[in-house]
């Protein structure tokens, strides 16, 4: 931050070293952390700079876990994407269900503040109400403005017009938080972990059906078998337990166990496979898991997290979760399990924002991969 200040580094060099470092979001879409920065810079201010602190995807508990642990290596990113982008102010959104970071936070807030190093007002803390809806950029924006928290039409997007209608600059919390590292230690450090188009680190949160869960950061790229064993201790009751996967959050579709066994753990691994790398929360069930209730349960989550702006997605995630309901019990038809599998194309990418697409995306990894255990449900009626 200090050499940002004082003309060390420059905004160019800076999206430079980025670049070269294949520094891509860590939040889930993988979009360029420096091209959003440039998109905002090119546009007149005033501007702002906005953190996103509300991980709410089931499964996910990486921000939270840096939070704790590094809350001053986090505000020296977040300062940077600020100074970045010359805001105004810095916002921090954080997850209502988080009490104690608040107060980590505002003690690391307050320091910086005691040290000179920010003006007192200029980073903003600002606790959300609960809403999974929130962690969308846009809605996240709707709340800070005091709004009902609810996705807007895009375009315009954030970069244009964000934050009280300034362009507004929204990342996630891995995301800055490793920006310092790849400064400090150079583009070509951060850029020798992981393979092509997929470069670097990420946080790797490994819940279900391990003997070790955890939170780890490793190379981009390592392979499922590697990561479990190196960090989480295997399976349990072994590699032959193990029935599938969700690789990235609640909202990618699971991929079976012999598809993701020596699979790369990156974007476009997990692309290649139908599913998605996310938020790398990586969820692991083994034979004991009930899998047609689990993705109802994910189902139910969705129905609940609707914001109901869009018919598709208000409608849509309720017919499906009662569907799910009715195969989980085998109380259903075999078309009925073909009129799920199109009514969640009817729901993807006809909605507003992509919780729709996150409601339909683990229904149709089910369908795929698991059809003949609904059908099995349905005959021992
Ligand atoms: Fe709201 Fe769902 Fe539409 Fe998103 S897709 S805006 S959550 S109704």
């Amino acid at each position: 931050l200090k050499d940002c200040r004082e003309g060390r580094v420059t905004v160019e060099s800076l999206a430079e070293e980025l670049e070269q470092a294949g520094l891509r979001g860590l939040g889930g879409a993988g979009f360029p952390t420096y091209r959003k920065w440039q998109a905002v810079r090119a546009e007149p201010g005033p501007r702002y700079a906005v953190i996103n602190a509300d991980e709410g995807e089931p499964g996910t508990f990486k921000d939270r876990y840096y939070l704790e642990r590094e809350p001053h290596g986090f505000l020296e990113g977040a300062l940077v994407s600020a100074w970045a982008v010359e805001a105004q102010a810095l916002y921090i959104y954080l997850r209502d269900e988080y009490p104690g970071l608040l107060v980590v936070l505002n003690d690391a807030i307050a320091e910086l503040e005691t040290a000179g190093i920010v003006e007192p007002g200029f980073v903003i803390l600002r606790r959300g109400a609960g809403a999974y809806i929130c962690g969308e950029e846009t809605a996240m924006i709707e709340s800070l403005e005091g709004k009902k928290g609810q996705p807007r039409l895009k375009p315009p997007f954030p970069a244009g017009a964000g934050l009280y209608g300034c362009p507004t600059t929204v990342n996630n919390v891995e995301s800055i938080a490793v920006v310092p590292t790849i400064l400090r230690r150079g583009a070509s450090w951060f850029s020798s972990f992981g393979r092509e188009g997929n470069k670097g680190t990420k946080l790797f949160q490994i819940s279900g059906h391990v003997e070790k869960p955890c939170v780890v950061e490793e190379a981009m790229s390592i392979p499922f078998r590697a990561l479990i064993e190196k960090h989480a201790g295997g399976i349990t009751g072994g590699w032959d337990n193990l029935l599938a996967v969700i690789p990235g959050g609640s909202s990618v579709p699971l991929v079976p166990a012999a598809e993701i066994m020596d699979a790369p753990m990156d974007f476009d691994g997990l692309k290649a496979l139908g599913s998605g790398l996310g938020t790398a929360a990586v969820i692991v069930m083994d034979k004991s898991t009930d899998i047609v209730r689990a993705i109802s349960r994910i189902s139910y989550f969705y129905k609940h997290e609707s914001c109901g702006q869009c018919t598709p997605c208000r409608e849509g995630t309720g017919w499906m979760w009662r569907v799910m309901e009715r195969l989980r019990t085998g109380d259903s038809t075999p078309d009925e399990i073909d009129m799920l599998f199109n009514v969640t194309k009817q729901v993807e990418g006809h909605t507003i924002c992509a919780l729709g697409d996150a409601a339909a995306w683990p229904i149709q990894g089910l369908l795929r991969h698991f059809r003949p255990e609904l059908e099995r449900r349905i005959d021992c009626l």
